[in-house]
């Protein structure tokens, strides 16, 4: 595990001075910690950084704490507690919504990972721009014709191409994680899934156009 990849709990309440078993709130006197405002994702949500998601385990999650760190539960406290609490929330409702969506969850731990963003890096895998310029032609034509059954054949194709596209993501992730042997093999696969996300982006744009 690098530094970079280090998750970070912190090790005691800074209220009471117990040690913490939960990034957001202590067990002990059940106030906030202000750390878990600035964690990622992956912490905050008490998951492992990676992209395959038990998503019971994640809504599970999500409305144990929504419910722990909710503003109504501190609402009889201090203000500082109870701005902290707001803050919280909206951080745990933030990190659900990313966490939840594959592609969102892609684009998060990517750059997490050290990855590029989208804005940083535009390019998409060879050959695709081609296969998706011929969809996009057909995808107008069957909309200046009508053709409803040619829009949701269209629509079919461009799902089976996202999905394929996640599961590649998913594999490279998987790649990833079991340990790239060097640098530049890292910065290949980091790259590689940029390219992969930046792909999904098309295809869904291009879904909703067919839509
Ligand atoms: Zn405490």
């Amino acid at each position: 595990m690098t530094d970079r990849d280090r998750q970070t709990i912190p090790a005691k309440c800074q209220r009471c001075e117990k040690p913490l078993s939960d990034v957001t709130v202590c067990d002990y006197c059940h106030s906030l910690n202000p750390a878990a405002a600035g964690v990622d994702y992956f912490t905050l949500l008490g998951l492992p950084r990676q992209f395959e998601l038990d998503e019971d385990l994640l809504t599970g999650r999500f409305h144990t704490l929504s419910r722990a760190v909710h503003p109504d539960t501190h609402g009889a406290e201090s203000a500082d507690a109870q701005l902290l609490a707001l803050q919280i929330s909206a951080a745990v409702n933030d990190a659900y919504r990313t966490l939840k969506s594959p592609a969102l969850r892609a684009a998060y731990l990517l750059e997490l990972l050290g990855g590029k963003s989208s804005a940083e890096d535009k390019s998409v895998p060879e050959g695709f721009l081609a296969t998706m310029m011929m969809m996009q032609e057909e995808v107008h034509d069957a909309k200046t014709a009508g053709n409803a059954a040619e829009l949701a054949r269209l629509r079919d194709v461009l799902t089976v191409q996202h999905e394929g596209l996640l599961r590649r993501i998913g594999g490279l992730f998987r790649e990833l994680a079991e340990g790239a042997s060097c640098e530049a093999v890292r910065n290949d696969l980091l790259g590689e899934i940029r390219r992969q996300l930046n792909a999904v982006s098309y295809v869904r744009k291009l879904l909703e156009q067919a839509g």
